[in-house]
């Protein structure tokens, strides 16, 4: 990744920082991972990709972000396919996910041990109807021969 571009469009870089994503507020600021706004020489900004060798600007972040995923597409396919951008949440949203995913893991274990519980008990219950049934039939067997 790089964060030492020096020239864009021609023009020197004079400053520059992580763009903030649209849903950034004053109180709780937001920052793309791969997008920057840069100040060049002319007074200008523009939004750039961070990759590096990339020449990739717009006049807005949300206009680089899309482009993005270019890059994605030579890394892990599992990040490529992941449709939310982590770093654009806050980390009580992450510990939200994480403490949802974890009700879903524990409800989930109660479930599967609970089915386990009654397939325990229908094989023990099993040759206890056969048994049972055994007893019937020989009981009818006894009654027809009486008959
Ligand atoms: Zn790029």
């Amino acid at each position: 990744m790089n964060t030492n571009k020096d020239t864009i469009n021609g023009l020197k870089v004079i400053e520059w920082e992580f763009a903030e994503t649209p849903r950034s507020t004053p109180t709780s600021r937001r920052y793309y991972e791969e997008v920057i706004k840069v100040l060049l020489e002319d007074n200008s900004e523009v939004f750039a990709c961070i990759w590096q060798g990339c020449e990739f600007t717009r006049e807005s972040a949300s206009g680089v972000w899309p482009h993005l995923k270019v890059h994605k597409r030579k890394d892990k396919k599992a990040s490529a396919a992941s449709p939310v951008n982590v770093s654009d949440l806050s980390v009580s949203e992450l510990i939200g996910r994480a403490q949802q995913a974890e009700t879903y893991r524990s409800e989930r274990d109660v479930a599967v041990r609970e089915l386990q519980k009654a397939s325990k008990e229908l094989a023990e219950w099993k040759p206890r109807a056969k048994a049972a049934e055994k007893q019937i039939q020989t009981i009818r067997s006894a009654f027809s021969a009486v008959a």
